[in-house]
């Protein structure tokens, strides 16, 4: 098997989501990055609050939680809230 050379992917312009990222756009106040989300590991919480707006939400997480399911998490809690 011949080793084949890594190939830098090119970078995409825009990625809708970063994995890791804290900062999330907020569904209320439409602003950009707005919602920073903050992960309490020893009480097993996940808080997200928008600092333009002042909306918080917060959910239950686990070892294996993101940033990024605590926000998703509140979407989800928002569109079912909407309709
Ligand atoms: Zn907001």
């Amino acid at each position: 098997m011949a080793k084949k050379k890594s190939k830098r992917k090119p970078m995409a312009a825009k990625k809708p989501i970063q994995p890791l990222d804290t900062l999330f756009n907020c569904p209320f106040c439409n602003h950009e990055k707005s919602c920073e989300v903050k992960l309490d590991r020893q009480r097993n919480v996940g808080r997200i609050s928008c600092r333009i707006c002042f909306e918080d939400f917060q959910s239950s997480i686990n070892y294996l939680s993101e940033p990024i399911d605590v926000y998703t998490e509140w979407i989800d809690e928002c569109e079912s809230v909407n309709q």
